[in-house]
């Protein structure tokens, strides 16, 4: 089943802009040619502004899903003398541990609960590390962690600081100078709002020196940063997502630049947070991203049961959580092409789910 006349409130893919799809819809054009190579500097540009990183940074895009870049960083990067300090308050802070695990990098599972590690300083085991690892924030749970306080950490004891902002680009701040951030992992579905499929990684100067020779063809950095230069990739890339990506970047831009898709998101968020003040839910974590809103029902109903509930009756999509979490907590996304009176159709299903009446 196709869902394309579903309301959409799932973390990746998230609801995209009618321009964004129009591009989509278009034949994809041969690529190697200068006309393609002025769109790869084009992204390359709108990214290192967007993320504010450092003068002589480079952006190396991947055609794969996520999870390659923050596999491919670790391959680049980090050595088997390296030790890292791996953030890990979800699954996806688990997924780093064990991309650790399978390239022999060695690493502390730093678990972490109920802190966003403003203070990180007294947390932090007392190891001597290289490198510092976070899901800026952890999509699986919605929990939005503090890069300034974290960036000072690793500024003060040198790491590396390694920051996957995937699904909390263009929705939640990210500076990589203010932040001492080293690399800015980003990727195509999440608040870019694009399709799946392409994934970006931003290295600064300080991280372009740690780029080593590593066992791999595809991912290669050092292959990708050389093709880099005349704006190409190595091998074929997701062509139609880079235009799609370009398009966005300048959306953003007309739109008022980054710092206003932040405001627009965290409007939208604090609004749905207010207007389902009076349903038997609950806000799940205090450390909130713009970028969504994680609730656990407060009435004993199971929150599958409310995701399953707002499919069949209401034709909106939220995520529900696996495992032993499955009937705690439930997930809305406020990434995309999201407006008020959009977030209003989820709202209403909601009060019309309990047989609420809303205020
Ligand atoms: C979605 C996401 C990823 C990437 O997942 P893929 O399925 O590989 O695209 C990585 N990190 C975070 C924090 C995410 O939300």
């Amino acid at each position: 089943m196709i869902y394309e006349d579903y309301y959409i409130f799932t973390p990746g893919p998230v609801k995209m802009s009618d321009e964004i799809l129009e591009v989509g819809a278009k034949q994809t054009p041969y690529f190697r040619n200068c006309e393609f190579s002025d769109v790869t500097y084009a992204c390359e540009k709108g990214l290192i502004e967007m993320v504010n990183a450092p003068e002589g940074s480079k952006v190396i895009f991947l055609t794969a899903s996520g999870t390659a870049g923050m596999e491919s960083v670790v391959m680049n990067l980090l050595t088997k003398d390296d030790n890292a300090l791996v953030v890990h308050g979800g699954g996806f802070g688990g997924r780093f541990v064990d991309i650790c695990d399978v390239h022999a990098v060695p690493h502390t599972d730093f678990k972490v609960k109920d802190t966003n590690l403003h203070d990180i300083e007294a947390l932090a085991p007392k190891e001597n590390y290289t490198s510092l690892i976070v899901n800026a924030h952890e999509t699986s749970v919605g929990h939005l962690y503090d890069l300034d306080a974290m960036g000072a950490y690793a500024k003060k004891n040198d790491l590396l600081f390694i920051v996957d902002a995937i699904s909390m680009l263009v929705t939640d701040p990210v500076d990589m100078q203010s932040s001492n951030i080293d690399v800015v992992i980003a990727s195509s579905q999440k608040g870019l709002a694009l399709p799946p499929g392409l994934t970006m990684v931003v290295l600064a100067p300080r991280a372009l020196e740690k780029v080593q020779d590593v066992q791999s063809l595809y991912f290669n950095f050092k292959d990708y940063l050389r093709n880099g230069e005349r704006g190409q990739t190595p091998y074929t890339p997701a062509v139609t997502i880079m235009l799609q990506l370009e398009a966005r970047l300048n959306q953003i831009k007309r739109r008022g630049g980054v710092q206003q898709s932040i405001k627009r998101a965290k409007d939208i968020a604090e609004y749905f947070r207010a207007e389902i003040k009076g349903l038997p839910l609950k806000e799940y974590t205090p450390f909130m991203p713009n970028a969504m809103t994680t609730l656990t029902p407060t009435d004993g109903k199971s929150a599958m049961d409310i995701v399953n509930g707002l499919e069949d009756g209401y034709k909106v999509m939220v995520c529900p959580n696996g495992g032993a979490e499955r009937d705690i907590i439930f997930r809305v996304s406020h990434m995309g092409d999201m407006t008020r009176a959009y977030t209003d159709v989820l709202i209403d299903a909601l009060y019309d789910y309990y047989g609420m009446k809303r205020a």
